[in-house]
């Protein structure tokens, strides 16, 4: 029931008092946008003043941004590595913030095969709060009565380590959900999960998921949203469904706990909540034994209004296989965000994917923006970049993301392209394009062109003493099966057809690329089984010549032609696929720990 309240909202009526608080903050925020970005500027740099950085650039103490601008350099990561490896060495000088590193950030974007590590401060976990505490407030306005059920979210959390130093290293999520703002959230009635704290908060992924799907089936009258973070993330949860179903079911008819879930606090819970329900048991079992699980998410949770998963940028390959299992339930992309930084929000939370974009909130840190011209790398040398402050920023342009955070990073790259689509107020809005330079990506791993030729190199090597080499080679993420899998198409070249390499030498080719990739693809791989193995499909000598054939008679350039290392063309695809002689999975695991390598 909207309120009427002297808060109103030109987004819409308010459900209730507090919602007309957070859609205010909204409005005032973005109808102030630049005085918001000058405050937090400000802000920033005084606090900030004197750490050894800002020093090094000798901003003597300005706040304005013309200086800052003078003076600070754009960076990457890897200018940071310096500052960032002393402090995880255990320097707890003010070098980036004034405020204590009180952790690390674990990214999925990598550098040099490990995540990188972003450092935060105590305060950000306010600032993500406040992100959070606006979304529901914005889902409220499309859809009425969610505060009479419950939210089915399958949420995890990951393996933390330790720096040299002392300091943990752990993802954003991981993080949050383990503060007290998560796990002693006051009881809010537009936000209640199914999912216990136990179960999110239970280190072992098996469990954790088991759990929180018991759960979420013992109260399937009551769940009104499916969701996860990343589409990955529920897809994951379907499969798990459709793998553990039987056991689940058992469970629910008996009352009698899986013995595999050992963790305690887990167990008290579950032990509590869970009672014989033959009637539950079979019904779901009625819909899980069907050869068919199209709309099974609809069927079993037959009050859900909405998933809640982000499916733009990489997991926008994941729209039709979610509408299959849903039933074409609308999806909701509901924030853009990341581990250096909370973004912003989206306000038009039931819109098609394709007509998303993120009203990014001023408040959250200083951005710039890079004006992106996609065939270009880098800078030009002659002319350094003009970046555009937030409210300046043209509709239809893309730009590259730069941020300044409380946290300490300044004129830092976030490495994401956006596209201007409007204004909310004078905060502008953006449809998510793309990670820059990723190639392939299934769940949270991104692995880039350099990284995928080392892995190509790197397995090549077996195949010297057969004679045989790589001539040519592309990539695609398969993602019709769950969980899906890097495909990689290889031409190879053999000098003595009496001893050309055997599906065993091929199928530890797999297993040498997967051990080259990323940590975070191992991950993926090892403890999350959000990857499956990756494939090698050799393809018929001639085929990638025949690749180029085709981009030559749909108009690309002879002389510019350039094999690419990702498809996902249908044509081309097809092409590729009706090639194919051999086909051969990595047969292990490769080696993954929660420690760094380095
Ligand atoms: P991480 O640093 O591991 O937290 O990953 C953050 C990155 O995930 C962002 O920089 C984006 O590239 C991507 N990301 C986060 N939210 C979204 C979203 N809503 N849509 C598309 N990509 C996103």
């Amino acid at each position: 029931m909207a309120v009427d309240s002297p808060l109103s909202s030109q987004l819409g009526p308010p459900a209730c008092e507090r919602d007309a608080k957070a859609l205010h903050f909204i409005e005032e925020t973005t109808s102030h946008a630049d005085s918001v970005q000058d405050r937090v500027l400000t802000e920033i740099l005084t606090r900030n003043s004197q750490t050894e950085y800002l020093t090094r650039f000798k901003l003597n103490g300005a706040t304005d941004r013309e200086t800052f601008k003078s003076k600070l350099p754009i960076i990457t990561y890897e200018d940071l590595q310096p500052e960032i490896h002393r402090i995880a060495n255990g320097d707890r000088s003010a070098i980036l913030s004034a405020h204590p590193i009180s952790e690390f950030l674990t990214s999925s974007g990598t550098s040099a095969g490990e995540r990188k590590l972003m450092p935060t401060i105590k305060e950000e976990l306010d600032r993500r709060r406040l992100l959070y505490s606006l979304l529901m407030p914005v889902m409220n306005l499309y859809v009425p009565g969610l505060e009479r059920g419950k939210g089915l979210y399958f949420l995890f959390v990951k393996s933390e380590t330790r720096t040299p130093g002392g300091l943990l290293a752990r993802p954003v999520l991981t993080s949050y959900y383990k503060s007290d703002h998560f796990k002693t959230r006051p009881y809010d009635p537009y936000n209640v999960y199914t999912s216990p704290n136990e179960a999110i908060l239970c280190p072992d992924s098996f469990q954790s998921m088991y759990a929180q799907m018991l759960c979420g089936l013992l109260q399937r009258q009551q769940v009104l949203r499916v969701g996860a973070v990343f589409a990955s993330g529920l897809l994951r949860a379907i499969r798990f469904l459709q793998l553990n179903w039987r056991q689940l079911t058992q469970d629910i008819e008996t009352g009698a706990l899986n013995p595999k879930l050992t963790d305690t606090s887990l167990r008290e819970y579950m032990d509590k909540i869970l009672k014989p329900n033959p009637e539950l048991a079979e019904c779901v079992r009625h819909e899980c034994s069907k050869d068919n699980w199209e709309g099974i998410i609809a069927r079993i949770w037959q009050n859900t209004k909405y998933l809640d998963v982000i499916v733009t940028g990489a997991m926008a390959q994941y729209i039709p296989t979610l509408d299959y299992y849903s039933g074409g339930l609308p999806l909701a992309c509901t924030m853009y965000a990341s581990s250096e930084c909370y973004f912003g929000l989206n306000l038009n939370p039931m819109c098609k994917p394709s007509q998303v974009s993120y009203t990014i909130m001023p408040n959250m840190a200083y951005f710039e923006f890079l004006p992106h011209e996609p065939d270009s790398f880098g800078f030009p040398c002659d002319s350094p970049p003009k970046l555009v402050d937030l409210v300046d920023v043209e509709v239809g342009k893309e730009y590259e993301l730069v941020i300044t955070t409380y946290a300490g990073l300044y004129r830092y790259r976030v490495g994401d392209i956006l596209r201007v689509t409007g204004f909310h107020n004078s905060a502008p809005q953006f449809h998510f394009v793309s990670r820059k330079n990723v190639l392939l990506s299934i769940d949270s791993d991104k692995t880039d062109e350099a990284e995928l030729q080392k892995a190509v190199e790197n397995a090549s090597r077996l195949l010297r003493e057969f004679n045989t080499s790589v001539v040519e080679y592309t990539s695609y993420a398969d993602t019709r099966t769950i969980p899906g899998h890097y495909v990689i198409y290889w031409e190879l070249l053999g000098k003595d057809s009496a001893n050309s390499p055997t599906d065993e030498v091929l199928k530890q080719c797999c297993l040498a690329m997967e051990e080259s990739l990323n940590s975070v693809y191992r991950q993926g791989r090892v403890a999350d089984s959000s990857i499956g193995p990756l494939e090698i499909r050799v393809v018929k000598n001639g085929t990638f010549e025949e690749l180029m054939d085709y981009a030559i008679s749909r108009g690309a350039s002879i002389n510019q032609y350039k094999v690419p290392r990702c498809v996902n063309f249908t044509p081309i695809m097809e092409l590729l696929d009706s090639r194919v002689v051999s086909s051969h999975f990595s047969p292990a695991s490769p080696h993954w720990t929660p420690e760094r390598r380095r």
